[in-house]
């Protein structure tokens, strides 16, 4: 099944604008000046999305909002719908990111509605999933991500066009890695499950994997059977580094 490659860069809560201009200007630079296969996804805060659209306009680089908010409109004071989200030039939207769940108490019910939330709103979600050290020292990893997957299988549409980020909490912002057998076991129990809940469309659903990916360790994660990706966090923000892993892409299909 042909899967095309996905790698996102989070920035999670970093870039003025200025810093945000040259980063986002370097990464289209170094995009248009390769044949790249794999499809480049930047999540920039959303103070620099609009300044992002225009600077990455008429690049193959789409752009991504980090969260959205369950509603579609009104009353939600700090909040940002889907919508708007589309309207500043957003394909996708990471739901579920660990450090949301944590910092901001978001379970697994939540993280559904906001999946629905951005199927509602015309956008693709990648949806986060993954263990802390303690579930994964207590052998549940493969327990907690399936919870974690089974509460979004309700309210999936038809031949959804999900994006899983199987990202142990553990490994991401640590410089900690988890050995490429640890993410094969994970991403290929992913795959089980997508398939044994959704049949064929659970084939085309690209799982990526996040934490600590770098230069040095893309090349042997992404050439792992059930990887199609990355979700990048601290090596997005430098060009060089966030160019070095999309090179260490390989083509799959
Ligand atoms: C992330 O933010 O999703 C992430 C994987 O971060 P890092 O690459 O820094 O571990």
């Amino acid at each position: 099944m042909a899967r095309r490659m996905l790698i996102v860069g989070n920035w999670k809560m970093n870039g003025l604008l200025e810093t945000a201009r040259e980063l986002a200007d370097g990464i289209v630079a170094g995009v248009s000046a390769r044949a790249v296969g794999c499809e480049v996804v930047l999540a920039p805060p959303a103070t620099a999305l609009h300044l992002l659209q225009q600077r990455l306009g008429g690049s193959a680089v789409k752009l991504a909002g980090q969260d959205l908010s369950e509603h579609e409109c009104g009353a939600h004071t700090g909040e940002i719908g889907g919508i708007m989200l589309r309207n500043v030039g957003c394909w996708y939207v990471i739901v579920g990111h660990s450090e949301r769940r944590a910092d901001c108490g978001e379970d697994n019910d939540r993280v559904a509605r906001k999946m629905a939330a951005a199927f509602r709103d015309g956008l693709q979600p990648i949806v986060c999933v993954g263990e802390t050290l303690e579930e994964r020292d207590q052998g549940r990893a493969l327990e907690v991500v399936g919870a974690q997957l089974a509460v979004l299988y309700p309210r999936l549409p038809k031949r959804p066009s999900l994006v899983v980020a199987y990202e142990p909490v553990w490994a991401i912002g640590t410089g900690r890695n988890a050995s490429p057998e640890q993410i094969q076991e994970v991403h290929g129990f992913i795959r089980q499950d997508l398939c044994a809940r959704l049949g064929e469309d659970g084939r085309k659903i690209r799982i990526v994997y996040g934490g600590s990916v770098k230069p040095g360790n893309a090349q042997a994660i992404f050439a792992l059977e059930d990887v199609d990706g990355g979700l990048i966090g601290g090596a997005s923000l430098k060009s060089a580094d966030f160019l070095a892993i999309i090179d260490a892409v390989p083509e799959k299909f």
